[in-house]
């Protein structure tokens, strides 16, 4: 099993992955009057912008699927980062102890 390099890991929702706009229902705005649909930058904008207002939180979602990280079992809270590896960003869900031990929680 490949050590995990904790600085590659970011925590929290992030505007440009296509999962969190998923999971956060995040779709471009489609305006009738001028046949004209939101830019994806724009998007990523209003979507960086709702987590600045904190209308995004993260308190993280109860799961039985094992920890992304440490492959933990145990039921708990799953809670969103983002890992780069090879300059890919990969949407992973992990326990409250790995938050912790990258320091995600303030
Ligand atoms: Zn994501
Ligand atoms: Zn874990």
């Amino acid at each position: 099993m490949k050590s995990i390099d904790r600085s590659e890991i970011v925590p929290g929702s992030s505007s440009t992955c296509p999962e969190c706009q998923d999971s956060y229902n995040i779709r471009p705005l489609y305006d009738d009057e001028t046949d004209v649909e939101e830019t994806n930058e724009a998007m990523e904008e209003r979507f960086h912008n709702m987590i600045m207002e904190q209308e995004v939180i993260d308190e993280g979602v109860f799961s039985r699927e094992p920890c992304d990280l440490c492959n933990s079992y145990l039921g708990g809270n799953r809670y969103i980062a983002h890992q780069l590896i090879d300059n890919v960003r990969y949407h992973i869900e992990m326990c409250v102890d790995c938050l912790l031990l990258i320091g995600g929680m303030s």
